[in-house]
């Protein structure tokens, strides 16, 4: 993982800084969430909508494939 960029709230650029843009002056935030975000509850059944829908098109995964 390179180093954490945040990105700013007001102009979109992405910076270092951890409080403020060196540009604006604004906010900033990280930008990506972390993957398996608790802001994100349905993650798990849309995965698991996809498998099936997989499952439906192509069959089963092979073995060793998948979870
Ligand atoms: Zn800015």
């Amino acid at each position: 993982m390179p180093k954490r960029l945040r990105r700013c709230k007001e102009c979109g650029e992405y910076t270092l800084q951890r409080d403020r843009c060196p540009h604006c002056g604004g906010e900033v935030e990280v930008p990506h969430p972390p993957r398996f975000s608790p802001e994100d509850p349905y993650g798990k059944y849309r995965r698991r909508l996809k498998k099936k829908v997989w499952i439906k098109k192509f069959g089963p995964p092979p073995r060793g494939e998948g979870e």
